[in-house]
């Protein structure tokens, strides 16, 4: 995944941005400098024996000049259960990546 959240003057004066591959333009709220650049959703469903369900997308925020960690891309889970969200985090995707190696490596369907 690359840093590609940039707002490049065009002939006009107005900015043309550039949007990551992953980005869902019904998600997206990125303009002018402000804004974040999102994946769609793609929903874990509660199991009969775990209420909890998640919700998994990517968010890329514009780039503000001064704060270099503004348009780091970032795994954001949602996790709910019957009653409404729990929490949310975002993990920088070198650790979210270390995750699904480690929940592959843990499958039980796992074939060598
Ligand atoms: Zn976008």
């Amino acid at each position: 995944m690359t840093q590609t959240t940039t707002v490049q003057p065009q002939g006009q004066g107005r900015p043309v941005i550039r949007h990551p591959v992953w980005c869902d333009p019904a998600s997206c709220t990125a303009m002018d400098g402000h804004g974040h650049h999102f994946s769609r959703v793609i929903e874990l469903k509660a199991l009969p024996r775990c209420p909890l369900g998640v919700a998994v997308r990517l968010s890329q925020g514009t780039a503000v000049a001064d704060f270099p960690l503004s348009n780091v891309p970032l795994v954001q889970l949602s996790i709910a259960d019957d009653e409404g969200e729990l929490c949310e985090v975002g993990l920088y995707v070198e650790m979210a990546q270390e995750l699904g190696r480690l929940l592959v490596r843990l499958s039980p369907d796992r074939r060598l």
